[in-house]
């Protein structure tokens, strides 16, 4: 195989693909091949499903007790920050991210690894007051292998996110990164090796999504899926868990609303509503995209959320400006169809960012646009563009903002800007998704935060404890002692 070419981790080697398939990695920035990754079929798949089935069963992994798993995680956090450097800069070569958002990005995987290392000896079951003369436990217990399934916008915290939990139980994990960008993952797993995981523990397979995501997911020796990505694929890897009989998690993305009421601090939510849609280039599951603004301070709001698109400026990754290019040529086709689509609607356009000069041709530059006010019915107001697009519509009241924030298929973050305290509990409890936030908001942030959604948006729960209660199941003992 071309030693350029990046292998897949299985039972703690780097493999190639037995097919010798491969594919290139384009550097968003330039819309250049860079390096290559290897493309695993079903039986890669199968070679990871048992190497960490053997590691759970017989091998050094399921021997470890909680508090060691614990210490490994740990070790793998501080490796992480001390490597931060490194991987920051890979992550913002391979997705095209700025330096800063890459930056933030490793610190919240080793934050991940930090807060799940403390996790691990702390899951404990519970009893339960039954009949005279019995005595009942139930027991938290890992799935044995869990299969994870993760798209390209943020691989290394989400490789954080999503394995962190799963291994802090004592499950032994199969991932496959997304196609489009998985670099920092494959340099993580290695760190994850230096720090002494056990082989099989941890297994990266690389490639398609139609093979290797689909044999990953329909694979009998999984015990639980988690999935992040689109819904249409979302709903293949539910139908594959179903046929096997297991759970899984999604987690499909959203159109979320940042709701303003008249009361609001516009000098606080300002640069919050605006870093909401634009980090990331907008493709973040939890991107703030739709901004519902009460109709009597819809101008004076909208003017000056305006003017801070207007000063957005776009570069390459190293540039480290406000925005970066997307992640591929088919992400800024996609775009700009929706931009074209919206233009030719006629729904106006308040403000646009600019374009560094003399960036390179061929990168995936798209201008930040701000669109308002969009009619209700217009897909800008209701699909995700996974773009740096935002949309602006005005409201009457709070039941119409309430109504219009869910009125879309998608239910997973919201925000709310006012000084009513009354209202902001109010409004809170009346949207349906996983998260609120009330005069800020987390894109993404809080490793302590449950985190997921409903509808559209999908289900179960990531980060926080809720992560770990995801990747146990329970066993119910019952003793009989007369
Ligand atoms: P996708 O759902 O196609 O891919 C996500 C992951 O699933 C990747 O690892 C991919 O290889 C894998 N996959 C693809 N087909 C599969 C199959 N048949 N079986 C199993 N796994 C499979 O997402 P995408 O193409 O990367 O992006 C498409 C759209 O999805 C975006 O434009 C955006 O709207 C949305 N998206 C959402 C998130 C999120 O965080 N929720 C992240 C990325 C993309």
């Amino acid at each position: 195989m071309d030693a350029s070419v990046r292998q897949m981790f299985i039972d703690g080697r780097w493999i190639g693909a037995d097919s010798g398939e491969t594919m290139p990695v384009f550097a968003p920035s330039t819309g250049e091949p860079f390096t290559a990754i290897a493309c695993a079929g079903a039986a890669e798949v199968d070679r990871a499903v048992r190497a960490a089935r053997h590691a759970f069963e017989a091998g050094a992994w399921g021997c470890l007790a909680p508090v060691e798993r614990g210490r490994l995680l740990s070790r793998l956090a501080l490796r992480i920050a001390d490597t931060a450097e490194e991987l920051a800069a890979l992550e913002a070569q391979d997705t095209g991210k700025p330096m800063t958002q890459a930056r933030a990005d490793i610190v919240a995987v080793a934050r991940y690894f930090e807060f799940y290392g403390g996790a691990a000896d702390k899951v404990h079951g519970d009893t339960v007051p039954y009949l005279g003369g019995y005595f009942v436990a139930v027991l938290k217990e890992p799935y044995g292998v869990t299969g994870h399934i993760l798209p390209w916008n943020y691989p290394a915290q989400m490789f954080g996110r999503t394995l962190a939990p799963a291994l802090a139980v004592g499950n032994a994990v199969v991932l496959k990164p997304a196609e489009d960008a998985c670099l920092s993952i494959l340099r993580l797993v290695e760190l994850a090796a230096e720090v002494g995981f056990p082989p099989g523990a941890l297994n990266v397979v690389t490639g398609r999504g139609e093979q290797a995501g689909a044999a990953l997911a329909a694979h009998p020796g999984i015990g639980f899926l988690s999935f992040t990505g689109s819904p249409e694929v979302g709903t293949l890897v539910q139908r594959a868990a179903a046929a096997n009989h297991i759970g899984c998690t999604l987690e499909l993305g959203g159109k979320s609303p940042q709701i303003v009421f008249a009361d609001a601090d516009f000098d606080q939510a300002l640069p919050v509503v605006t870093k909401a849609i634009v980090q990331n280039a907008g493709q973040t599951c939890s991107a703030g995209s739709r901004v519902l603004v009460e109709r009597s301070v819809y101008d004076a709001f909208t003017g000056r959320l305006a003017d801070g698109f207007a000063a957005l400026r776009v570069g390459t990754h190293d540039m480290d400006l406000d925005c970066g290019p997307l992640i591929s040529a088919g992400q800024r086709r996609r775009v700009q169809g929706f931009l074209d689509r919206a233009r030719s609607d006629g729904v106006p356009v308040l403000a646009e960012g600019r374009l560094a000069p003399n960036l390179p041709p061929a990168g995936y530059f798209v201008a930040p646009t701000l669109f308002g006010p969009v009619p209700r019915g217009n897909v800008l107001a209701r699909e995700e563009v996974f773009g740096p697009v935002l949309t602006v519509l005005p409201f009457d009241d709070e039941a119409d903002a309430v109504a219009l924030a869910n009125g879309t298929d998608y239910g997973l973050v919201a925000s709310v800007w006012t000084r009513d305290g009354a209202r902001q509990m109010r409004v809170a409890k009346r949207l349906h998704c996983g998260q609120v936030f009330v005069n800020n908001y987390g894109a993404g942030g809080g490793v302590e935060l449950p985190f997921g959604g409903v509808k559209r948006s999908g289900h179960g729960r990531e980060k926080g404890f809720a992560a770990v209660d995801e990747f146990c199941t329970t066993k119910t003992v019952v003793f009989q002692h007369g």
